[in-house]
């Protein structure tokens, strides 16, 4: 069993642009090595939007080097634009996997329809480091829809996972990684529970989004809440009060340093100073 190191409680809103009212789960301001490779997690929603009459609710054209982002979909529909020309729409259930890499420029808005009709919006954007070696690799985009996800029955009707990256259960996830992870969206009913095997040496985080589950016949992880457990072991415990979603984020520690700023996330603070640069002068493209 992996042991359970901490449970990080919920950290309060804060907006990113006007569309996206989120709870940081965790970020590596402060847990950068243990949490590695995943670098933040935000969690936006559920919040309900009023139709809207100006202009859309998002963010803006703002640039990204160095690592990933992972735009998971439960209610409402985003629309993405980039520098590198993809364009894509991920409604409930999808989720766009963007390799910024050495650069991308993007904006990040409520669809049009979703923005007009106006409606509850729920999604996670999840951002995933790269090794040195990669930081400066091409931009890739993968849009992987809710019919390309398979999901995984639990043992005694416990729920589903659906395998998003990595494998589970002889499912395999849809999304290519450039280090060995898994990204899986776990939902179980009330009262169920479930024992889900994971490689040793993984770093190993669960977080709750909606529900209440008892991990490893001990510790409450609750709603809005990120628990994480020891890399040692190869299977952990979980126990569902009631109906529970929650990501279960697995993954081989990239052991490097971490110096982030903004929306880049590299090894050293002069590559940083790079990335500004490189933004400024319009070397990571236009929109
Ligand atoms: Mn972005």
């Amino acid at each position: 069993m992996k042991r359970l190191i901490e449970v990080k409680s919920d950290p309060g809103r804060h907006w990113v642009g006007d569309g996206f009212p989120v709870r940081s789960l965790f970020s590596y301001d402060s847990m950068g090595e243990p949490l590695s490779p995943f670098l933040l997690l935000d969690y936006a929603g559920p919040t309900q939007f009023p139709p809207s009459t100006g202009k859309r609710p998002g963010v803006g054209e703002h640039p990204h080097r160095g690592f990933e982002t992972v735009t998971i979909v439960y209610q409402g529909s985003l629309e993405h634009r980039d520098s590198g020309g993809n364009h894509g729409k991920i409604g409930p259930g999808d989720v766009q996997w963007m390799t910024a890499a050495s650069g991308v420029v993007h904006e990040e808005f409520h669809s049009e329809e979703f923005a007009r009709l106006g409606g509850v919006l729920e999604m996670v954007q999840l951002w995933v480091n790269l090794p040195a070696a990669q930081k400066m690799s091409p931009p890739r985009y993968q849009e992987l829809l809710k019919q390309q996800i398979p999901a995984a029955t639990l043992a005694n009707d416990a729920g589903m996972v659906r395998v998003i990256a990595g494998e589970f259960q002889g499912k395999k996830g849809p999304a290519m990684t450039v280090t060995p992870l898994n990204v899986w969206d776990v939902r179980l009913h009330g009262g169920r529970s479930a024992e889900l095997a994971i490689a040793d040496g993984h770093t190993t985080a669960l977080v709750v989004l909606s529900g209440e589950v008892r991990v490893n016949d001990s510790d409450m992880v609750g709603t809005a809440e990120m628990a994480l457990f020891e890399r040692a072991g190869e299977r952990i415990a979980i126990e569902s009060v009631g109906d529970t979603k929650a990501l279960l984020l697995t993954g081989e520690p990239i052991g490097e340093p971490i110096v982030g700023r903004g929306p880049f996330v590299m090894n050293t603070q002069e590559e940083i100073r790079q990335a500004m640069l490189d933004y400024k002068s319009g070397r990571m493209g236009h929109l």
